[in-house]
């Protein structure tokens, strides 16, 4: 067995993925989770009840399989309360930089992946009909830094060629219709919002009323074998499961070595909810290529919630120390973005973030771990990857592959 507990001081500090209160988690609702009290068989075991350890589960107990959810904290409490939510198909690497690393045609198949990754995601939302305050929305990248309108002019001009939807505006056009001042802006179709906990939370309850199961308990031990993968609880249960699929967010255990990811901070902030007036056009979700770069979003009852400064660090304490100077600096750049809001801070948090070299998630199998798979969907669009992942480790567990999805392989050499 391979043993995935520490139990270090700093290992527990590692544990807190998160400081401070989103705005999500007055939505919430528990779900039914029970400590195990005998070992348990299933066809696939997750590890992990955040956002990529629900669409999973939901995916594969559609197909009829016996699904066992395992997670140490209520479900969705790790990253996904942190996350901003914004659903969208523009991945961190721009279509510029991915054909820089990978050419154009791996560079478009990729981004028109995640294109239709994203609508699908979005019926499936709808189709399922989870009470998530989901709503379609405008992608607005903004330039800043080194971003200027020949590089939006390159990147509209690439998008254009591999037929992704968008419009480019120009200073002039962006002002008048968004009363924002950068250097120009590309404004696509395609994206959404919702909160991210109440999908999480919705996902799995849809998957337990189908059978799956959902364990109270951490997993400190990881074994696999030619006909069978098994975690040991910390609890002294074991479950034995045909495949095991790892979703534990930003904490990877150590039998997986891939060097692909990096780990940071992000700090975010949701004001009082506005007036419906002091809101921006489309309520568009907004990006801006600064260095570093800002997001912002609204909700469904009219807050602004923006995040940003991403920090390499990790350590729990320093990033609430932070905090305030953090919070000060993203809300002095929001209000400069847009300054006819009230920025009265209801919320105030900071997270882990990961991301990878070349911006894609890491799905597929571990190597060197049979019948383990990995589903982390990192990176500033983590939650369409995850959506991602849930699908490709579907197909790959009947026994379906495709070229492609080694695309995001955890073992793929990154230029
Ligand atoms: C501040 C911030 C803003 C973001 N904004 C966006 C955004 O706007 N759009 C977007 O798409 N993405 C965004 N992301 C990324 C996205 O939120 C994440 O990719 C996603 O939430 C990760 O979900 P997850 O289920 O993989 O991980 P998590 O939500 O962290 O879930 C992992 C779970 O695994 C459990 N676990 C770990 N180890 C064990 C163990 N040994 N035993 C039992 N349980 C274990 C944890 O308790 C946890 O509940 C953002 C992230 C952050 C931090």
């Amino acid at each position: 067995m391979h043993d995935a507990a520490g139990h270090s001081e700093a290992a527990e500090d590692q544990r807190q993925l998160r400081s401070g209160s989103s705005p999500w988690r007055m939505l919430q609702h528990s779900l039914p989770r029970t400590p195990l009290l005998a070992d348990l068989r299933c066809d696939v075991a997750i590890v992990g009840a955040g956002i990529t350890g629900s669409f999973a589960a939901e995916a594969l107990a559609r197909q009829g399989l016996s699904v066992v959810v395992v997670d140490r904290l209520m479900p969705g409490r790790g990253s996904t309360a942190a996350s901003t939510a914004m659903l969208q198909w523009e991945i961190d690497r721009s279509l510029t930089e991915l054909t820089e690393l990978y050419g154009l045609d791996k560079a478009a198949d990729i981004y028109r992946r995640s294109y239709a990754a994203t609508a699908d995601l979005c019926d499936y939302i709808q189709a399922l009909g989870i009470s998530c305050l989901f709503a379609k929305r405008s992608s607005l990248y903004l330039g800043g830094g080194d971003t200027g309108l020949t590089q939006l002019a390159r990147e509209h001009g690439l998008r254009r060629q591999v037929d992704l939807p968008g419009d480019l505006l120009d200073r002039g056009t962006l002002i008048e219709r968004f009363m924002m001042d950068r250097p120009g802006a590309l404004l696509s179709p395609g994206s959404a919002e919702a909160d991210p906990l109440c999908l999480s939370l919705g996902l799995l309850r849809i998957a337990l009323a189908q059978g799956a199961v959902l364990v109270e308990d951490e997993v400190v031990a990881y074994d696999w074998s030619s006909d069978s993968a098994s975690i040991g609880l910390a609890g002294g249960r074991t479950v034995e499961a045909r495949h095991l699929v790892l979703a534990t967010g930003y904490e990877m255990p150590d039998f997986i070595t891939t060097d692909l990811h990096r780990r940071s901070s992000s700090w975010c902030l949701a004001t009082v909810p506005q007036q419906p007036s002091a809101l921006w056009p489309e309520r568009a979700l907004i990006w801006e290529s600064s260095h570093p770069y800002l997001y912002a979003r609204t909700t469904d009852d009219g807050r602004i919630v923006v995040g940003g400064e991403d920090q390499a660090t990790e350590n729990v304490k320093e990033r609430e120390q932070l905090m305030p100077d953090k919070i000060a600096e993203i809300t002095s750049k929001m209000r400069n973005l847009w300054p006819y809001a009230s920025y009265e801070i209801a919320h105030a948090w900071s997270a882990e973030f990961g991301e990878t070299d070349d911006g894609l998630p890491l799905v597929g199998p571990v190597p060197g771990a049979a019948r383990v798979l990995a589903a982390y969907g990192y990176g500033g669009n983590g939650i369409t990857f995850s959506y991602m992942a849930s699908r490709i480790l579907a197909a790959r567990i009947a026994g379906t592959r495709r070229p492609w999805f080694d695309d995001f392989a955890l073992d793929r050499t990154a230029p």
